[in-house]
């Protein structure tokens, strides 16, 4: 049932990784989990609201100033925490001329945006040919736009990565890789001679990770996360605080509990190597960064208690409590 609604899906490289045990802190990333088959009230089948920002299918623009692009429904491996789960399962394929046609026409008269996000799925899954018609498409579209390709290939299948792509990157500058990992043990040597790759080409490197519960949700596992990731010339960027998918609540650390973690890893490591913490806020609210003082209140509601965070457009969001 959990695997039919979310299929199983690791790479060996990402296997390998993985120690025996139940709890082991990469196991836990992919291997199915019978609580996933609890859906807790508040849970959004489209936690981040992203429907009602759509242009195209696969267009996103929810910011003034970028947007975002599934540039395909594939990943190399399935996290069980996925927030875009409902669109990974349906393994919608790379994008085609027809339908990045209108989107480059799009992007031609919409100069006040700046950057593309180029997500998924995982763009790095597809074919060298499929990403370098990705990438001219697009530069020759706008030859000033920042592109942002968002992944987690470097970490779950270093190799399907060739010095091909690495130079494809270096001649579509701006552009910036966003690199999910979770934890330390994903620094494989594969991974990280890749990731070196990349900045030693002048392509800046950053580092995204989800807060996890019985993973990461300690700032010791988190400062030798992003000590490691300074060390290697990769810049920490986002902490993110789990967004309300169904499924996955197992994996969600309780918002102040991760504001007290944050407090602790500040006294860990310097300003170089922390990320911001932050939330989607759900339903569409955007970005906001975490500190005590977004939390407006508590409200008892039908779904459970929950915490009233201020957004950017000054209305008050809900993120559970527990
Ligand atoms: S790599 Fe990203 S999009 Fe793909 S399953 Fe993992 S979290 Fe979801």
């Amino acid at each position: 049932m959990i695997i039919e609604e979310f299929p199983f899906a690791v790479t060996p490289h990402f296997a390998a990784l993985a120690g025996p045990e139940k709890d082991d802190p990469i196991r836990r990333q992919f291997q199915p989990d019978p609580q996933e088959g609890i859906v807790h009230a508040g849970d959004l089948t489209d936690p981040l609201g992203e429907t009602a920002y759509r242009v195209f299918p696969r267009l996103i623009h929810q910011y003034r100033d970028r947007a975002l692009l599934k540039v395909t429904g594939i990943c190399a491996g399935h996290c069980r925490f996925c927030f875009r789960r409902v669109w990974i399962t349906t393994a919608v394929p790379f994008i085609s001329d027809e339908e990045l046609d209108p989107i480059c026409r799009w992007l031609k008269d919409h100069g006040e945006v700046r950057e593309i996000l180029l997500s998924g799925g995982d763009p790095l899954t597809g074919s060298d040919e499929d990403l370098a018609r990705l990438f001219s498409a697009l530069r020759d579209a706008r030859p000033d736009i920042l592109l942002r390709l968002c992944t987690r290939v470097p970490v779950t299948d270093p190799e399907r990565i060739n010095a091909e792509i690495i130079s494809l990157c270096k001649t579509m500058k701006p552009l910036r890789l966003v690199v999910h990992i979770n934890h330390p043990k994903e620094l494989s040597p594969e991974s990280r001679r890749l990731l070196v790759s990349f900045v030693e080409a002048g392509i800046p490197v950053h580092v995204q990770t989800v807060l996890l519960r019985g993973i990461n949700d300690n700032a010791e596992t988190l400062a030798e996360l992003f000590r490691e990731c300074l060390n290697l010339g990769l810049t920490p960027y986002y902490l993110f605080q789990l967004d309300l998918a169904p499924g996955t609540g197992h994996f969600r650390v309780p918002l102040r509990q991760g504001l007290a973690i944050y407090e602790e890893l500040k006294k860990l490591i310097s300003g170089l190597g922390l990320p911001a913490y932050a939330v989607d806020l759900p339903g569409g609210g955007g970005k906001v960064r975490l500190h005590e003082g977004i939390i407006a209140g508590e409200k008892e509601t039908e779904n459970g208690i929950m915490l009233l965070l201020k957004g950017p457009d000054g209305r008050l969001w809900e993120y559970p409590a527990g």
